[in-house]
């Protein structure tokens, strides 16, 4: 196949997105072999081509057409989209689906034993940063005047080195934070990481292959909380069993041999099913309760 007739995705090269990344593209289906230069996956049954780079460098690689789609923290995304409408260019990626891992926020910490009083008495201060265009905005939304200090890494100990009064950083556990003596103050912005994709016409040939592949990515997200119910019921209990049902739509029912009073009820629930909500349908009078994985699901 022509080389330009290949999709390219763009991930994280090695960092926390990284992992997640590829295992969501292999459980799409996809089947890679790595460059000798580690830079570039290469789908052997995909004609998609998988960038790794640096994640700050995901959005501008979508922006610039090198790259058709990107997995990248929605932190990155939206601090590049500020940035390139603070220089009046048109952000040119946009945000199709958002993924169940790379979970952090963007928090002010104050120093232990420094009071925090609201975003007011921000003002006058020094805010260490990577994120000086979601802080700004963040400010700006409340009024508040502070001096953004954009720094490239190394935020947490800033405060220590006498460069700025608080920082303003990703936290996902807070450990970070309390080994560094500071504490969170406010959430500037919560994220996880979601998949871009350039709002550009796509050649026809790698069109198909964008959808497919972004369906599948949709299918494998929904099935990874999907479990597969199968229960009998009395038929007078079903009203009260379908409300048990976490997140199902239209459940199978089925008749049972030898009995007009019980059914069988089929039902995919697109949520996780607890052990909580087994007890409550046997409390309603489902018996046989079988709970299934789903593999794979193509709506
Ligand atoms: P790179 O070398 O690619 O620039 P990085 O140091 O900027 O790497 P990582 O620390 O690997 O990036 O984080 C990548 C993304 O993971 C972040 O942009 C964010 O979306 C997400 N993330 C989740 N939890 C955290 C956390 N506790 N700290 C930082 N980022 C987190
Ligand atoms: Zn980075």
């Amino acid at each position: 196949m022509d080389k330009h007739l290949r999709l390219k995705l763009a991930i994280q090269k090695s960092g926390r997105l990284t992992d997640n990344s590829l295992d969501l593209l292999v459980r799409c289906g996809l089947k890679y072999s790595r460059g000798k230069d580690q830079l570039l996956c290469f789908g052997e049954n995909m004609p998609l081509d998988v960038l790794l780079v640096r994640d700050d460098d995901i959005p501008d690689l979508v922006q610039e057409d090198v790259c058709d789609l990107g997995i990248v923290g929605q932190n990155v995304v939206e601090e590049k989209r500020l940035a390139f409408e603070a220089r009046g260019i048109s952000p040119l990626f946009d945000v199709v689906t958002t993924l169940d891992y790379g979970r952090c926020r963007l928090c002010i910490a104050v120093p232990d034993g420094q009071p925090y009083q609201g975003a007011a008495s921000l003002a006058g201060k020094r805010i260490a940063t990577t994120y000086p265009n979601i802080l700004t905005r963040w400010l700006r939304d409340r009024g508040v005047e502070a001096q953004v200090v954009t720094l490239s890494g190394a935020v947490e100990i800033a405060p220590r080195l006498g460069r700025a009064d608080l920082i303003c950083d990703l936290v996902s556990t807070g450990n970070t934070l309390t080994a560094n003596h500071l504490r969170e103050a406010e959430t500037v912005l919560e994220s996880q990481a979601v998949v871009i994709r350039t709002p550009k016409p796509i050649a026809p040939e790698k069109r198909d292959w964008l959808h497919r592949l972004l369906a599948r990515v949709d299918g494998v997200q929904q099935v990874k909380e999907s479990k597969y119910i199968m229960l009998h019921a009395p038929r007078e209990a079903l009203p009260m069993i379908a409300r048990l049902l976490p997140g199902s739509e239209h459940p199978t029912i089925v008749p049972l041999e030898g009995t007009d009073e019980k059914v069988a009820v089929h039902a995919v629930c697109r949520e996780n099913v607890f052990w909580e909500t087994l007890e409550a349908l046997k409390a309603a009078g489902a018996s046989a309760i079988l709970v299934l994985p789903v593999e794979k699901m193509l709506p």
